[in-house]
């Protein structure tokens, strides 16, 4: 298991539930559209909500920005130790900065004391896109042993100076080598890991691209909170993150199950699954829900599930927990929401 580091409320690693987490794309300077950004990035899902940091006429705003927010706030920056010690100086909850290049040798002092100071944790983010020039001629480019050098690097000097409380990310656009960085630091040390891939593209592919790495790697038991990289409205993200781990069980809530559908079909089932997504997309009780095509083969399909509905002619067939209870007629959509609501409040009081 990894140790575990506290951003504001939130714990990072140390067998914590694995974390959501996006960024802002609206201009830092432009503070009405990144506080009402921050807000529906955490109405979205997101757990944790990181802010690019980039020059001195972002800093006004951060303080309003951490305390308008309703979660923790990470500040990402580069090359630049003023801007990091005025975020944590500011409120904000987390910092990602890469040690080696963020000043000189007392520069990196002032914003590890700052951090010591202000309990505040640093992700160590490595990107493909800015391996050290030795790395990448030592390793003939790109490689996943390159990444965790560069992230180990980065490491000991917080380290050299007493300082711990870090999570990891090593990201590639290239999957396969994130995966096997992912897996090679994982045997290496045990810092909290931050899991995403970088650069994943528009929302279809990327989202193919993200689950496949994120997952592969969630399976593993390798990630402590993890991003959706999505080119595009940033509010995708969490949705689909939160979307990787209700399928690996690692989140409960709402679940659904729809079946395919095929000639057997009797009722839109992908309508009724639809209308019954939007209803309980925010519920947060455990429960599994199955929108099943046919009585034929729909019962024994959605036997898992807590409450299941199987498409007769103009007609639904309603299971709880695998028994038939009664026909629905009308509008079976309504009914059979009505009918999953109820089954909620009495289950749970
Ligand atoms: Fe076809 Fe029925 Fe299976 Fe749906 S549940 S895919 S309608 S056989």
């Amino acid at each position: 298991m990894t140790r575990s580091v506290t951003c504001g409320g939130l714990t990072i690693g140390g067998g914590a539930p694995v974390s959501v987490q996006s960024m802002t794309n609206t201009d830092t300077r432009d503070y009405p559209a990144t506080s009402a950004q921050i807000g529906r990035l955490f109405e979205s899902g997101c757990d944790l909500v990181r802010v690019s940091v980039f020059d001195e006429k972002c800093v006004p705003h951060l303080r309003k920005y951490q305390e308008g927010a309703p979660g923790p706030l990470s500040a990402d920056i580069h090359f630049d130790a003023r801007l990091a010690v005025a975020a944590v100086e500011n409120g904000f909850a987390a910092l990602r900065i890469n040690p080696g290049n963020i000043g000189s040798e007392s520069e990196v002092e002032r914003v590890v004391d700052c951090c010591k100071a202000h309990g505040t944790p640093i992700r160590i983010g490595v990107n493909s896109g800015s391996l050290e020039k030795d790395i990448l001629n030592a390793h003939g480019g790109v490689t996943a042993g390159g990444m965790v050098e560069s992230a180990l690097r980065h490491v000991r000097i917080l380290e050299k100076r007493g300082f711990e409380d870090i999570v990891i990310s090593l990201k590639s656009t290239d999957l396969r080598t994130t995966v096997d960085a992912y897996r090679l630091i994982a045997k290496t040390c045990d810092y909290p890991l931050h899991v995403g891939m970088t650069e994943a593209g528009l929302p279809g592919e990327g989202s193919v691209k993200s689950a496949i790495g994120i997952g592969a790697l969630l399976l593993d038991g390798i990630g402590d909170t993890i991003r959706v990289s999505l080119t595009g409205d940033p509010a995708l993200e969490a949705p689909l993150g939160i979307s990787i781990l209700k399928a690996l069980g690692l989140r409960g809530g709402f679940r659904l199950i729809a079946c395919p559908t095929c000639g057997r079909t009797r009722l839109d089932t992908a309508a009724i699954a639809a209308k019954v997504e939007e209803a309980f997309k925010k519920e947060t009780r455990d429960i599994t829900v199955a929108v099943m095509g046919c009585v034929v083969n729909g019962p024994g399909e959605a036997r898992g599930a807590d409450v299941a509905l199987c498409g007769g002619v103009d007609c639904g067939a309603l299971y709880i927990g695998g028994e038939y209870r009664e026909k629905l007629t009308g509008d079976v959509a309504e009914q059979f929401i009505a009918r999953v609501r109820r089954y909620l409040d009495e289950r749970d009081g």
